[in-house]
């Protein structure tokens, strides 16, 4: 009897119970909207926006619906007028190009390399060609690019950089962590990222006229005074009139649950990486597996990992190597697929782009990539035996299709 490996992909770790008993606490003061405070008293939210400002060593941070919420303001609050052109990496989920259709922008998409990250060489083409005032650089799979790199091509070019953290909250480059390279910076709660609310955003930034829009877009009615970090009343004077407002707040219950998080995001990111660390190692001694390189001015938060088998070229053979394992427990997500399965989406799916560019790099690296979450769920000894199934049906399936 082959071994099967039988504990969910998609399990999170329970709440900490001071989140709880504060989340508790809340329902019984029936207080949950975040402008609904006594005279004197800060709302949950703004004290989320606090403690993840301080975190994050930056001076404005807005708690509001969602990641891709967050990404759609900070767009609009960067001043992207319709039609205007966003380039964006062409490995994303589908939050990221919908923000962009959703601010009114059109996305222009730029490959990755071998490594996942956005290929600098051709940003830099598409920058000049495109003439692109906006960057959204998704950090897809937490995968950091050199980001001073990053950072001087957006100054040469006058492009505003917008990072998409959904996957690096706790990551870092260089010592600099991640989301404080971008003119602005869009983190997601929901529950498959680094803190859960189930859903929920945060944007970040240290320009006070983005922050100012964006809380008024937010939907803060003329209550902006009430967030927790806020720019000054005279930045206000023009943005409050001149801002739509486009309701998506974040509740008090979501920003309690998240506060009791905060504190344990340092332990957490040790976990996942001891987890990720395990199963590198042991995907990597697969013959015929390659795992990502990561560079070392990079620190990442293994929430999940990537890798490729060499032998598996044809797309019958990844669609039977991914259900073999499936049968086995051990879920695979296949980027490459033509057809969106799931959580996955390759980039010509998005039909309302109009005409998919051919980006050769992309496609090429995304035809056999292969993504496994890694739930804080699991211990060290699920990796091996992970590995061990991953590695038996590698085996047979190359066998079977090779003869
Ligand atoms: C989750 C995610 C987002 C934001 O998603 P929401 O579900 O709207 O919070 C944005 N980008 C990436 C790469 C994501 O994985």
């Amino acid at each position: 009897m082959l071994n099967v490996f039988t504990k969910p992909f998609t399990r999170q770790e329970a709440i900490p119970e001071a989140g709880i008993e504060r989340a508790v606490e809340i329902m019984r003061s029936g207080k949950l909207h975040r402008y609904n405070t006594d005279e004197g008293e800060t709302a949950e939210s703004a004290l989320l926006e606090q403690d993840f400002a301080s975190y994050l060593g930056v001076p404005y941070c807005l708690a509001c619906a969602s990641g891709g919420y967050a990404l759609h303001i900070a767009l609009k609050a960067a001043g992207l007028q319709p039609g205007d052109k966003v380039l964006t990496n062409a490995f994303t989920l589908a939050p990221v190009p919908g923000a962009i259709n959703n601010a009114g922008g059109v996305p222009v998409l730029v490959e990755i390399d071998a490594n996942y990250c956005v290929d600098l060489a051709h940003l830099k083409a598409m920058m000049i060609s495109s003439g692109s005032r906006f960057f959204m650089m998704s950090h897809m799979r937490g995968h950091l690019a050199d980001m001073d790199a990053v950072v001087d091509l957006c100054k040469q070019h006058e492009v505003i950089l917008i990072e998409d953290c959904a996957h690096t909250m706790g990551a870092s480059w260089n010592g600099k962590k991640s989301g404080t390279f971008g003119d602005v910076s869009c983190f997601s709660t929901q529950t498959y990222k680094h803190i859960n609310s189930g859903e929920g955003g945060l944007l970040t930034t240290q320009d006070e006229n983005i922050i100012a829009r964006a809380i008024m877009h937010s939907g803060s009615y003329m209550l902006y005074q009430r967030h927790g970090t806020v720019p000054q009343e005279e930045t206000f004077k023009d943005i409050r009139l001149d801002t739509p407002n486009y309701s998506g707040r974040m509740d008090n219950l979501r920003a309690a649950i998240l506060r009791a998080q905060l504190p344990l995001l340092e332990e957490n990111c040790r976990r996942w990486n001891e987890l990720y660390e395990s199963a590198e190692s042991a995907l990597a001694d697969i013959p015929g597996i390659d795992v990502p390189l990561r560079p070392s001015k990079e620190v990442y938060v293994g929430s999940s990992i990537q890798f490729r088998p060499q032998a598996l070229t044809d797309p019958e053979h990844i669609t039977r190597f991914v259900k073999a394992c499936g049968a086995r427990g051990v879920e695979l997500k296949w980027f490459g697929s033509l057809d969106p399965q799931g959580f996955t989406s390759r980039y010509d799916s998005w039909r309302y782009l109009g005409d998919a560019p051919v980006l050769p790099q992309t496609l090429q690296i995304l035809a056999n990539t292969l993504d496994m979450r890694i739930p804080l769920t699991f211990h060290l000894q699920d990796m091996a035996l992970i590995a061990g199934i991953i590695a038996e049906e590698l085996a047979s399936t190359v066998a079977d299709t090779t003869n």
